[in-house]
């Protein structure tokens, strides 16, 4: 139903008056009681510099659970590559794996763009293209399985056989098992003295990955990726593995998949690695990922030329989205711009309200009580970093800080500037920003100083510590 202008302004924490007055320019008189057409609403907030969403009412706004329930219509299936992962334990040579396979299979009509990082990548086999996901680490595929995002299709673990099964590998093992995703063996540096290839099928079998030549059904091949030797056989053996599978996707779908790395970059603001798992994407398509929304101004594949439309199992590079997003948060397009921000909004209200819940709410002055009278105290804080590791090693120190029974709670650490969801957070959770290596906009400044949250913003790690540790030795004396 219609807002009316004092509606409006209470939304906006601002006085009538001054929307009257605008409105007022605009050649309209109105009071507090007066109805605001859409088009009103719409230029009121631009004015006073506020994002406003019309309440859409949207019956499933759950993404994830939208994408579960879409029922294939088999015939618009289409064959797609494969989406590859290599896992291994630390200097068995996985890096080294991909770039030799990178090297030795670039695709033909993009020979001579320069990789970029993407953290995927795609290459041509016997003119057929597979996927690479290329992201250091197991993280990102913990990161990916634990928010139930499913991406990779086949797992090569790489082995050194002059080291034989290590602690990662048996992690390697687990999360495809896990994942029910099946197990190509690369039993890597036979090129080496020491290597010996038994010895890595037998402690492989011990973990229940049973070579064929055995009677299993897992495929050993013997490679050095640093010399190449076995490298295409390996890699024809993933193609075979690939086909029993007869992987598809329908092309002609609005485009859904993962967010599979995601960063703030200083002059393009968030950029987002997407792997396109059903449907096409194509520039300017509306999409909501997590709760950031956006626009795609432009794609990139990972030879760092622009492409207009990304199909299937292609990754690409985009920008536009309003926040970085988290890899392993699914994305979805939208026909409708509004609509997608509508339920990016809807999506972030409901974030909103669970981490308010899980988090202990409580004024400053109620802490300050609350130390008088001997209680158990918390602080609460949301971070903001440039990168990952900056966020996580904040989180991780300001957690073990405790000065006499004071304790730190982290409710949010995130990678990207800080956004008016944050300030809504922190203003609903008592919560103090710390912002990394990062600098909030004016706007943002003013709306944290109309909610009353304090934003600290540091450059070295230990200085924020020690700022924090003295705020909570000195907190009975709260400051804003
Ligand atoms: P990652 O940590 O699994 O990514 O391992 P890297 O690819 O960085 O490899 C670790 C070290 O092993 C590097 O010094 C590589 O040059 C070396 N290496 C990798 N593959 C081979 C191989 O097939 N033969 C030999 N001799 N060295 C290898």
């Amino acid at each position: 139903q219609p807002i009316t202008v004092g509606q409006l302004a209470k939304l906006m924490h601002r006085n009538s008056s001054e929307i009257i007055k605008f409105l007022f320019m605009l050649g309209n008189m109105s009071t507090i009681n007066t109805t605001m057409s859409d088009d009103d609403v719409e230029l009121v907030c631009a004015q006073f510099g506020v994002e406003c969403h019309k309440e859409v009412v949207i019956e499933e706004d759950d993404i994830e659970d939208q994408l579960k329930n879409i029922e294939e219509d088999e015939s618009k299936l289409q064959p797609r590559p494969p989406v590859v992962t290599i896992m291994g334990h630390v200097d068995h040579g996985k890096t080294t794996l991909l770039d030799t396979i990178r090297k030795t299979n670039v695709i033909e009509d993009e020979f001579g763009g320069i990789t970029q990082h993407i953290g995927a990548y795609q290459v041509s086999l016997h003119g057929r293209k597979v996927t690479f996901l290329d992201t250091p680490g197991h993280e990102a595929f913990t990161a990916m399985r634990a928010r139930g995002a499913q991406v990779t299709d086949i797992v090569i673990i790489v082995v050194a056989a002059d080291d034989g099964v290590m602690p990662q590998t048996k992690e390697a093992v687990d999360h495809a098992k896990a994942a029910g995703v099946p197990i190509v063996v690369a039993v890597n540096k036979i090129d080496k003295p020491g290597a010996n290839p038994d010895r890595v099928m037998n402690e492989m079998a011990e973990l229940g990955i049973m070579p064929e030549e055995w009677g299993g059904d897992t495929i050993f091949q013997r490679i050095s990726a640093k010399t190449g030797e076995g490298v295409n056989d390996l890699l024809e053996t993933m193609l075979l593995v690939a086909d029993m599978q007869e992987l598809k996707a329908n092309p002609d779908a609005l485009a859904s998949g993962t967010v599979i790395e995601a960063k703030l970059d200083k002059g393009r603001g968030p950029v987002a690695t997407l792997l396109v798992q059903r449907g096409t994407l194509h520039t300017g398509d509306s999409v909501v990922v997590g709760t950031s929304y956006g626009r795609i101004r432009r794609m990139t594949n990972d030879k760092h030329k622009e492409v207009k439309k990304a199909t299937p199992s292609m990754p690409v590079e985009i920008i536009g989205l309003s926040e970085v997003p988290r890899a392993g948060d699914v994305f979805m397009t939208y026909t409708d711009y509004k609509k997608a921000q509508t339920i990016a909004s809807q999506r972030l209200e409901k974030q909103i309200l669970k981490e308010r819940n899980a988090s202990s709410a409580m004024s400053l002055e109620d802490l300050a009580r609350k130390i008088d009278e001997g209680d158990v105290k918390e602080i609460n804080v949301v971070i903001k970093a440039d990168v990952q590791g900056s966020a996580e090693a904040l989180k991780a120190s300001m957690e073990k800080l405790e000065v006499e029974n004071v304790r730190v709670n982290v409710i949010r650490s995130t990678v990207g500037t800080i956004s008016e969801s944050d300030i809504m957070l922190a203003s609903a959770s008592d919560a103090i920003i710390y912002g990394f290596n990062i600098r909030p906009s004016a706007a943002i400044r003013k709306k944290a100083e109309e909610e009353h949250v304090e934003i600290r913003l540091h450059n070295i790690i230990y200085k924020a510590l020690e700022e924090l540790e003295s705020a909570m030795k000195g907190m009975l004396a709260p400051v804003y």
